[in-house]
């Protein structure tokens, strides 16, 4: 029989911020690949509250403690690239809603295009997490909103810092 090597999964995504729900959907695929890699992908369609060196940072600090996970960032290259690099074994990607689904559908077909090598595994979105995103995050943020339940406490604090909250709300 054909050894097997190590089951790699990529969560790619914007993590702009990385929120409670990215983080539930990382400690959940670190228990079913070998290794998780995070990868922070440049969404040339938004533009960015976190520089990418600056998410890297948090989130490599926020998963510090899951010994099976890394975190990188991808630059100038598509994520099927990457996927080949790393010899990936599947995408990672969370499903909240029939709009998550719409949206990654298409991505697994552009994805596909690119590599045909390429598979996607879909996680549910925990209950409890289902209803947040980073754009409603940074939307309450905006307004000094309380985001303490949303985000992971590094997280919250940067959030604090780009948001001027005034300090005795830090
Ligand atoms: P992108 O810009 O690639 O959509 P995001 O950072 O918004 O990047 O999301 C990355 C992945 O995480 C996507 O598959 C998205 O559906 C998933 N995701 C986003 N929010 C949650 C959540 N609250 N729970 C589970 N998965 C989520």
């Amino acid at each position: 029989m054909q050894e097997k090597g190590k089951k790699i999964g990529i969560f790619a995504g914007s993590f702009d911020p990385l929120t409670n729900g990215h983080l539930n959907l990382i400690n959940r695929s670190s228990k079913i690949f070998d290794q998780v890699i995070v990868l922070i992908a440049v969404n040339t369609n938004k533009v960015a509250l976190f520089t990418a060196d600056e998410r890297l940072e948090l989130i490599q600090s926020v998963t510090q403690d899951i010994e099976n996970v890394k975190v990188e960032t991808l630059k100038d290259d598509l994520v099927a690239n990457y996927f080949e690099k790393v010899n990936g074994t599947a995408m990672i990607r969370g499903l909240r809603n029939t709009q998550d689904y719409d949206y990654e559908n298409n991505i697994d077909i552009i994805n596909k295009k690119q590599n045909e090598n390429l598979e996607t595994v879909l996680l549910y979105a925990d209950n409890q997490y289902r209803y947040l995103s980073s754009s409603l995050i940074k939307e309450i943020a905006t307004f000094h909103g309380d985001i303490s339940d949303m985000v992971p406490k590094q997280i919250e604090t940067a959030m604090k810092k780009k948001y001027n909250y005034p300090s005795t709300e830090n």
